[in-house]
């Protein structure tokens, strides 16, 4: 499929659902041969096989990106099933459970941290080294609006989203010159099965926003993909926030 991305490989993680699905769904129309990962093995195949199905190219793997040698095993598929890697969305995330501090127990605290935090690093130990062998590159990692706010009772969440951006800016510094951008999207809320409660719930998330109304997964993808793609050549260490203006006020 000819696009800005024709014959490029892309691992999306987290792509089984939600805003990652809708980036693999892009980079996928853009030419790009994606390797669509999830902890959910049947979620990751529905999504690949849609792509496939819309003429695009794409692989699904069930992987858990909280553990070090399963980001090196999605690196060696992308590797083995397509040649080389020169992209990589590092999506997946969770919100974990809703509690006060001292009700956070350890387990739940490195649950939050292992998925959204220590699966950043581990994918960029493992991605990095194959897109500085393909040549160069370029990788987007998602925070959120909460790298920069306080979200109660959500406190591994806010935690790992503000470590994940200063991850991101340290790591882009290392690679400026060796042909690899890191950037990261930090969404504002997004219409997604990490959200979608009830109406009444939505609403109220909606009026958090300037525009009053939730965000489309569509609307991040898009952001992702410009900052992957060749139009975002000067663009490294960098954050775009896709919120609907929530922090404006
Ligand atoms: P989602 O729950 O709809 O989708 C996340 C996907 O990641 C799921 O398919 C899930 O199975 C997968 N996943 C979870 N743990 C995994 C693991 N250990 N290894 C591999 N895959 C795993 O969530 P979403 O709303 O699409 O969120 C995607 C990203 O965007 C997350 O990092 C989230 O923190 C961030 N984000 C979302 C919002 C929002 O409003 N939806 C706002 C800010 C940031």
């Amino acid at each position: 499929m000819p696009g800005t991305f024709q014959d490029k490989v892309a691992i999306v993680t987290g792509a089984g659902g939600g805003i990652g699905e809708a980036i693999a769904q892009d980079l996928a129309m853009q030419g790009a041969k994606v390797l669509v990962v999830d902890i959910q093995s049947d979620a990751a195949e529905t999504v690949a096989q849609a792509i496939r199905g819309q003429g695009g190219t794409a692989v699904a793997m069930c992987a858990d990106v909280s553990v070090l040698e399963q980001c090196q095993a999605i690196v060696d598929r992308a590797i083995h099933d397509f040649g080389a890697l020169n992209y990589a969305a590092n999506n997946a995330g969770i919100s974990g459970k809703f509690d006060a501090l001292p009700d956070v127990t350890a387990d739940e605290w490195r649950r939050v941290m292992g998925v959204n935090l220590d699966g950043i690093f581990y994918c960029m130990k493992a991605q990095l080294p194959a897109i500085e062998k393909a040549g160069g590159g370029a990788i987007v990692n998602t925070a959120s609006i909460y790298a920069h706010l306080g979200l109660g009772r959500l406190d591994a969440y806010t935690a790992s989203k503000h470590a994940a951006l200063g991850l991101t800016r340290s790591v882009a510094l290392e690679y400026a010159t060796r042909g690899i951008r890191i950037n990261a999207v930090s969404p504002g809320p997004i219409l997604t099965p990490l959200t979608r409660g009830n109406k009444e719930r939505t609403d109220v998330i909606a009026g958090l926003t300037a525009m009053k109304r939730m965000g489309e997964p569509i609307e991040i993808a898009k952001t992702v993909s410009f900052l992957l793609s060749p139009d975002a050549s000067f663009i490294t260490g960098a954050e775009i926030v896709v919120d609907g203006g929530v922090m404006l006020s």
